[in-house]
């Protein structure tokens, strides 16, 4: 068995997805036909998506298991059952604001509660040495506060089979709801306080905003869930008569990103304190378990937790970290004697700035596999983010590509396109990315060309129908859909996108239409709430979408749509309705991103740079399939610490203007001040390469619109693209996570009754 740790899972909405999965679609609309309803999207349409995440990395998550289960893998996905996920966006007069997501308020049918199978929980306290019956000395943790996690079990099943393997998450409560003696004694607040205090654990999903504020919190539902769920793995063993010893052997544990990282001093604590194995094969055992999937590539981005606050917080684990670090740093200095740096520079505790405890150091150090999501992001995590690691230990570090669930994505958000693909490459094509390569062989069958578009054209009328209901915006399903839907960042670039716009505007302004085709470009996205550059950026969207929308000069050319509240519900109706997907990240900072991929396979032409995953869907649908631009990742290194924007922007008259018009309160009801910040940072730092890229992208985007016309040759270069995205089904990962990493094989289930697809 597997079990994947990740403090976040962004599962979307399930009915539809079960139905698909266990094949009942039709026989489901049948039922419901009896009690008059006629359309099922009615119910779909009236389901919560828990937001139990922030984005990609909870993707991830939630996606990896439902390939575990299609592949016949029985695993167990662990995390916290946050009572508030992501925080729900609108807009209004252009800005983004927040309001809770509150998923839970009509009640959640999916999850089980197994209130037998809760785990107990400590903070804070002091540690003792005892001695016992053999003399040993021993070390007992006696936590100050205690919570409870009960488990909540989720089915996840696979496509067409007999495995449903399980997503437990933990809600914390308290370990005493009710304190009697303060009750008695009057303090009726303080008989509850405890309770209160347990119960904040898992309340909300942390923001993924980087500010201090809750790190405290953060840092406690790390190690709850965490610790919930070793203890859940021990027990296990323990039922199935299976002594701790052979950990190893069954449970492999892969870390999403270092979230989950203080497993590595939790799982020695269990085995060393409470089930008094020696160190060394407490550690054998930890490290032959452990693996680690690294998620960023900004150094500043790696967890390092405050000592004093992991003092006071986890006194033994912190001891025990000390001691890991101590015998890693012992075998560093036999290595390369006398480097002093090298110690510093890899070891658990950093010195400088206030000690810290870097939760990259220690999964790496346990971890038998250290991995990337995408070759390019692998590379640059063992030559720059990790290097000192992966010279101590090179065959530790690897890449599996990530990829994303054409159930999901594809035979359930697309079901014109799904039609068509079992048509042609046989009912099971979902669970055979192999097969897509057949359809290159009707590249040039016209018949076929023709229903290619018809099921693109069918996508484009339903996303636009529900922007005509939710948004209140028309716009036309035979413009090019452009599409740019992901977390708002800076270096994610929306702002790039947009200040494209504005020169596009004032190209229509100036009457210059030559080679313009009708688009309509799609926003959507959500600003961690702290992150003000970020939420203007979006303002400056809104602002360029109420005047571009409202000005005679653009109509039936330009029409901007800002999608608000994005999420994987909207993004089931976004992705298959795409034309042209932006992925135009500065190059070296998007680790893989996975939109990209589910654009791909719902045969959008990618416009990006060779970043992340768009490196290798550029290499499977082929250079003439793909709208390169834009600096690479050794350019930016190399402009790195000389590059000055302001001589770019000497270079840029077309910018100059936009920028001039921006300054000029034209996109902010004359509002002047209101951009400044936005216009600074271009003018004086632009740390994310907007102006060095600005013009290889208006190329680009030419490109675009050149192709566009010939409507034959787009359309046959989108039929190339899903084709050729097979590559990219979550389904290709997990084998290689399992045959390279893991090293376990499916258990398929056969039931008299058939279902299992042969
Ligand atoms: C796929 C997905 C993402 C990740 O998008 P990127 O373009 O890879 O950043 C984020 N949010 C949701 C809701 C998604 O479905």
């Amino acid at each position: 068995m597997r079990w994947r740790t990740s403090a976040e899972f962004l599962i979307g909405p399930q009915l539809g997805n079960n139905l698909l999965m266990l094949g009942i679609q039709a026989e489901a609309a049948e039922a419901l036909r009896r009690f008059r309803i006629h359309d099922i999207d009615h119910i779909h349409a009236l389901e919560e998506a828990p937001g139990l995440g922030n984005g990609g990395l909870g993707r991830l998550a939630a996606r990896f298991l439902e390939s575990l289960a299609t592949l016949e893998i029985p695993a167990t996905g662990y995390g916290i059952r946050y009572e508030f996920g992501i925080l729900d966006q609108v807009i209004r007069d252009g800005w983004q604001v927040e309001i809770t997501d509150r998923w839970l308020k009509g009640g959640w049918p999916w999850d089980l509660v197994q209130p037998f199978k809760s785990c107990r929980v400590g903070f804070g306290g002091r540690t003792e040495v005892w001695r016992d019956d053999h003399g040993r000395y021993r070390v007992r943790w006696v936590p100050a506060e205690q919570a409870i996690g009960s488990p909540h079990d989720v089915p996840v099943l696979g496509y067409r089979v007999n495995t449903c393997d399980r997503l437990r998450l933990w809600r914390a409560e308290a370990a005493d709801a009710f304190d009697v003696h303060a009750f008695n004694s009057g303090d009726f607040y303080g008989a509850v306080e405890q309770k209160v205090s347990s119960e904040t654990l898992s309340k909300v999903l942390y923001p993924n905003d980087g500010t201090d504020a809750g790190r405290r919190l953060r840092l406690m539902q790390q190690h709850f869930f965490v610790s919930c769920t070793l203890q859940d793995m021990l027990r296990n063993l323990r039922k199935r008569g299976i002594g701790v010893q052979e950990f190893a052997t069954h449970w492999a544990v892969q870390l999403n990103d270092t979230h989950p990282a203080i497993a590595v001093a939790e799982l020695m604590r269990l085995l060393v304190d409470e089930h008094h194995l020696e160190w060394d094969q407490a550690w054998e055992i930890t490290c032959r378990s452990i693996a680690y999937t690294n998620h960023t590539l900004l150094p500043e981005a790696l967890e390092a937790w405050d000592l004093g606050l992991f003092a006071t917080l986890l006194p033994r684990h912190l001891a025990l970290i000390h001691e890991i670090n101590a015998r890693f740093l012992q075998q560093v200095r036999m290595r390369a004697p006398g480097d002093e740096d090298l110690l510093a520079r890899v070891s658990i505790v950093a010195e400088q700035g206030g000690k810290a405890i870097r939760m990259a150091h220690l999964a790496t150090i346990a971890a038998h596999h250290v991995n990337g999501l995408v070759a390019l992001h692998s590379e640059l995590v063992r030559k720059e983010l990790l290097a000192d690691f992966a010279r101590l230990h090179p065959e530790r570090f690897t890449n599996v590509t990530n990829g994303v669930t054409p159930r999901r994505w594809l035979a359930l958000a697309n079901p014109a396109l799904n039609g068509l693909l079992r048509e042609t490459i046989g009912e099971d094509w979902p669970a055979r990315e192999q097969e897509w390569r057949r359809l290159e062989s009707f590249r040039s069958d016209p018949v076929f060309l023709d229903r290619r578009e018809a099921c693109k054209q069918d996508a484009k009328r339903r996303l636009a129908a529900i922007i005509a209901s939710r948004w209140e915006q028309v716009v036309d399903p035979t413009s090019l859909f452009d599409v740019q839907v992901k977390r708002i960042h800076e270096y994610k670039r929306q702002h790039l996108n947009a200040l494209r716009l504005v020169v596009q505007y004032l190209r229509l302004k100036h009457g210059d239409t030559t080679g313009m085709v009708p688009r309509t470009v799609l926003f959507g996205g959500k600003a961690a709430p702290g992150y003000s550059m970020a939420k203007l950026i979006i303002r400056f969207i809104n602002g360029i979408a109420e005047v571009v929308n409202n000005d005679p000069d653009a109509e039936g050319l330009l029409n901007v749509v800002f999608l608000s509240d994005y999420n994987v519900k909207l993004g089931e109706k976004v992705y298959p309705a795409a034309d042209l997907s932006e992925q135009i990240s500065t190059a070296g900072l998007e680790a893989s991103g996975t939109g990209n991929m589910k654009l791909t396979m719902n045969g959008a032409l990618t416009i990006g740079t060779l970043d992340g995953a768009n490196v290798e869907i550029r290499e499977q649908v082929g250079d003439d399939n793909f709208f390169l631009f834009g600096k690479t990742s050794e350019d930016i290194r190399h402009l790195r610490g000389h590059y000055r924007s302001w001589d770019w922007l000497e270079r840029l008259p077309a910018l100059q203007e936009a920028l001039a018009l921006m300054e000029a309160g034209h996109f902010s009801n004359g509002d002047r001040e209101l951009f400044r910040p936005l216009l600074d940072q271009l003018r004086c730092q632009d740390a994310f390469f907007v102006l060095a890229d600005f013009d290889d992208y208006l190329r680009a985007q030419s490109m675009v619109d050149e192709v566009w016309l010939d409507r034959r040759r787009w359309t046959t270069m989108s039929l190339l693209n899903t084709a050729r995205s097979g590559y990219f089904s979550s389904d290709r990962s997990i084998r290689h996570y399992a045959a390279s990493i893991w090293k376990v094989s499916p258990l398929s289930l056969s039931m008299t009754n058939g279902g299992s697809r042969a």
